[in-house]
């Protein structure tokens, strides 16, 4: 056991200050294994959001105006203070979110990761000479960060997501207003302890809990904010999309997916298993890049499910802080509900259950991992995000075909495949319709590339030497006379 006490903080961070609400309106923040409450936190509303993003304006000037230099030092001791906290920081979020340990401490080394590498990149913002059609006029471009960033986050994530917003915008000489899912603010909350550790002035970091809709109608709102920066489900994006054109503020946005797994005949079978474990499965099968269709060619369908669903009937399924836990609790009753309702309806329709199918023995909000075989397109799992550790497999017989059925969804963010064949590859590249492919790997988010979707799985990119643009604006000048 390892104590995380001294970072957990019952309070908002609004202009250097830890304050509660107005109104002294506390929410519970409970832990999804045991359902034990661990924390009580500021329910904070419009009034408070205002104050945050007055901070993060007052601050601003300043801290864009800081020496690069010291704005790099900063961003460096953010990281090592992450690092040095990393065990603690792990046992929290596994506390408040569920996931086991080992997949918390990749996360909280990750967001260590996204900081280090923005702080890099923060010495890469460059402008450019343009050559001049006429004599005497210099044309040239500079890069200037966009004012205040509102960053909305959720909790399947609790930090990475943040560090992906927070890194970026730190890095361009934005000031920022957090707002994380209500199910982890712990994970968030202790950002605002580690900036001001760093040396980040007061009001350059600002984090509220409490109602979405207070504080994101007063973000949205306020023409204070000049960025959103969202990760969550479609159907909030759009809507934040939709209340962004009323101040025309920049959007990025992380939304849902629906990734397709293509496994060939001529596939390494091993890795494929392991590969389809890890993206279906991970968080209990609640990513967005999670893997939400399998589909397996005829030639190696039946050995491929065999393979697969003994992995998955031996994954062990335990509170994440317990020793060799696997799989976690799910995030809340609804999501537990949400599998039982997609399951009935796949097992309707002619899928058959391998291994799984319902609420595991442990109780409370442990479900069973789960394989379905002879998945077919009319279930509500091809076309739905499954958001848990449910996994589809459907069969396919040709490449055009399973390219038509992965391309055949709104989402576009992540796709992988399993083939040995290089002209394949190339023509699947071309062919997929997603922002992110795998091909023979999983494990494919890293600091130095893009991150993002394409059609309704979002709009910009997180991560490489792309992720701090959407955090600045671009300026061009002309001097005359010369
Ligand atoms: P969600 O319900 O959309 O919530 C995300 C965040 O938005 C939370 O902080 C939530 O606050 C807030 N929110 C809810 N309603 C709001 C409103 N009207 N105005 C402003 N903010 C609002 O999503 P989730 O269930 O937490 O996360 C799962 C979804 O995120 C999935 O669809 C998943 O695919 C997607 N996701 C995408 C990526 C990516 O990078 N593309 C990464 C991770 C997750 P409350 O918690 O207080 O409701």
């Amino acid at each position: 056991m390892t104590d995380f006490s001294h970072l957990v903080h019952q309070a908002n961070l609004i202009g250097g200050a830890w304050v509660g609400a107005e109104s002294g309106a506390v929410f519970d923040v409970t832990n999804p294994a045991t359902g034990d409450v661990i924390a009580r936190v500021p329910n904070a509303g419009e009034v408070e959001t205002r104050r945050a993003i007055d901070a993060a304006h007052a601050a601003f000037p300043a801290y864009a105006a800081l020496p690069l230099n010291d704005r790099v030092a900063m961003m460096r001791r953010l990281h090592q203070a992450i690092l040095d906290n990393q065990e603690a920081l792990a046992w929290m979020m596994t506390a408040e979110q569920g996931k086991p340990l080992v997949e918390a401490r990749a996360e909280i080394a990750s967001s260590a990761a996204y900081v280090l590498w923005f702080a890099e990149e923060a010495r890469r913002i460059y402008g450019e000479i343009i050559p001049s059609p006429v004599k005497g006029r210099r044309l040239m471009t500079t890069r200037h960060p966009v004012g205040v960033v509102a960053a909305i986050t959720p909790w399947n994530f609790p930090s990475s997501m943040l560090a992906r917003k927070i890194g970026p915008a730190l890095a361009a000489g934005c000031t920022v207003v957090v707002k994380p899912a209500s199910a982890t603010p712990l994970s968030a909350l202790v950002w605002g302890q580690l900036a001001e550790q760093a040396g980040f002035p007061p009001g350059v970091v600002n984090v509220l809990t409490g109602s979405a809709r207070a504080i994101g109608g007063e973000i949205m709102a306020n023409p204070k904010v000049r960025k959103i920066t969202f990760t969550g489900s479609t159907d909030i994006g759009k809507d934040l999309i939709r209340a962004a054109a009323g101040t025309v503020k920049r959007v990025s946005m992380e939304l849902g997916g629906n990734a397709p797994f293509m496994v060939f005949d001529d596939a390494d079978l091993d890795r494929a298993v392991t590969g389809a474990l890890f993206a279906k499965f991970r968080n209990a099968g609640q990513t967005c890049v999670c893997t939400n269709r399998l589909y397996v060619q005829s030639g190696i369908y039946d050995r491929f499910t065999e393979a697969f669903a003994a992995r998955v009937a031996a994954m062990k399924v335990a509170p994440g802080h317990e020793a060799g836990a696997e799989q976690g609790p799910m995030i809340d009753e609804a999501a537990i509900a949400k599998m039982e309702d997609l399951l009935a309806d796949a097992l309707s329709k002619g899928g058959q259950l391998v291994t799984g199918g319902g609420r595991h023995a442990r109780g409370g909000l442990f479900f069973q991992p789960t394989v379905v075989k002879n998945a077919t397109t009319d279930m509500r799992m091809n076309s739905e995000e499954i958001f848990g550790p449910v996994a589809a497999i459907y069969r396919f017989d040709t490449e055009d075909e399973v390219v038509a059925l992965a391309n055949d969804t709104e989402y576009g963010l992540a796709a992988y495949a399993y083939t040995q064949d290089m002209a394949r590859m190339f023509r699947l590249q071309d062919q997929l319709g997603y922002g992110l492919l795998g091909i023979n790997e999983v494990a494919i988010v890293t600091p130095e590339a893009p991150f993002g979707g394409i059609k309704e799985s979002g709009v910009g990119r997180e991560g490489g030497r792309q992720g701090i643009e959407d955090f600045l604006d671009l300026k061009y000048t002309c001097i005359g006379g010369l």
